[in-house]
């Protein structure tokens, strides 16, 4: 089957057709500036690249053109809309109500409305994209994947924060997570590098890309993550504060007369490797200037890696154990350096890596013959994880 993955923001989406036979990618593009003078899409099929640069006003005008574009003569890869089986979506939250991927009908999408106020800019632009699908593509089947849903399984002295109890069974303020469709995926496949079941293993998973999350997964379920009610909470990342003392916010709102929307932008897009370093948020970038002796790019260093070294050990004591760590996305699979500095200082948990094994390209098992506690790389791919949901769900139905 031929499924169209949709990773649909505000003003972009990002898609990915991939046979679910031979698991490939077929095509990989993205709309940008939707609704925003100055539209483009960029699709790669077959070895090409397709660029059209035509403005387009809203999330439908950008599916026709994603169709489009994959059903070109030249530059596409099917020839018809006919050969697509189905859609399936990325959608961030899921809330309470969704702990697996589903088929989308009429009641999946009033609850992802209901969602609304826990992911304001998210689940509003998912809803464009799914809309936009179905005006488009009537009759195709569609999935909803579910950002928040691998984390369903946390117990409750895990999700609940120690608010007025009323805060959780009203408002619904609790821990959700995000990046489960990843988490998921490479818990999947870390057991089968251990060469131990999945029922049986204890893993921290470590997704550091843009945004980063830890996970705890005991015996293939998740106990724990590092994100929050919003992906702001926990790790340092790009350009986000991960903890901070909640009070914070209020005083910088009294120090520097800012607005809460302010203090806000500020956490979201100010904060993280950028806020520390003074100069970018990308972790190449911030490595290089560390080597050349940046003093405030060295600090920025420090803090992701102790930040992200001290869940670790909060993890291991979560789930009274640790079989391996796990290092995954643009950083955990790409950055040698930063996995040997983190696993600098957890010798004491039984993890050793091993400098020869932990080299750029490097996949699987990293850490030295004797390591108690094994240090894997397993690249993610949450394009393939949300295909292969929906391949199972629309087979069965
Ligand atoms: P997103 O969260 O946007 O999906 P990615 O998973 O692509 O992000 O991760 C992006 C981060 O990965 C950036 O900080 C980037 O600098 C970093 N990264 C990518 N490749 C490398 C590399 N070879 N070495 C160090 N960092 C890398």
């Amino acid at each position: 089957m031929h499924v169209l993955i949709i990773n649909a923001g505000s003003s972009s989406i990002k898609y990915q057709l991939i046979d679910t036979r031979d698991e490939q990618a077929l095509a990989k593009g993205q709309v940008e500036r939707i609704g925003i003078p100055g539209t483009s899409l960029v699709q790669k099929a077959r070895g090409k690249t397709l660029t059209v640069e035509k403005d387009i006003s809203d999330h439908v005008g950008a599916i026709q053109a994603v169709l489009a574009a994959l059903t070109d003569p030249e530059y596409g890869a099917v020839r018809g809309m006919d050969e697509i089986g189905a859609v399936g979506h990325r959608v961030v939250h899921g809330g309470e109500k969704f702990s697996a991927s589903v088929r989308i009908d009429e009641a999946v999408m009033a609850a992802i409305r209901e969602n609304v106020p826990l992911a304001p800019l998210h689940n509003p632009a998912n809803i464009m994209g799914i809309e936009a699908c179905q005006a488009v593509m009537p009759g195709t089947p569609m999935v909803a994947v579910f950002d928040t849903a691998f984390h369903q399984t946390m117990p409750p002295q895990a999700y609940l924060y120690a608010l007025p109890y009323d805060c959780y069974t009203r408002l619904k303020v609790r821990r959700y997570g995000f990046h489960g469709t990843s988490h998921r995926y490479v818990a999947a496949l870390a057991p089968g590098y251990l060469g131990r079941p999945a029922g049986a293993v204890k893993l921290v998973i470590c997704h550091l890309g843009n945004g980063g999350s830890l996970s705890a997964v005991k015996n293939g379920q998740c106990v724990d993550t590092s994100m929050g009610l919003t992906p702001l909470e926990g790790l340092m990342m790009g350009t986000r504060s991960g903890d901070i003392d909640p009070a914070i916010v209020q005083y910088l709102m009294d120090r520097d007369g800012l607005t809460i929307a302010q203090v806000m932008d500020l956490l979201n897009k100010k904060s993280g490797l950028l806020g520390l370093s003074g100069k970018t948020s990308d972790m190449r970038d911030i490595t290089a200037a560390a080597h050349s002796g940046d003093e405030s790019a060295r600090r920025a260093l420090q803090v992701f890696d102790y930040r992200v070294r001290k869940y670790i050990g909060a993890y291991a004591a979560a789930m009274g154990g640790l079989d391996a760590i796990v290092f995954t996305a643009g950083i955990g699979e790409n950055d040698a350096a930063a996995r040997a500095r983190i696993a600098d200082g957890l010798q004491f948990l039984g993890a050793v890596i091993d400098p020869v094994k932990n080299v750029p390209g490097a996949v699987g098992d990293i850490s030295t013959a004797d390591s108690a506690v094994k240090i894997l790389v397993v690249p993610t791919n949450e394009e393939l994880a949300i295909a292969r949901d929906t391949r199972e769900i629309i087979e069965k139905a």
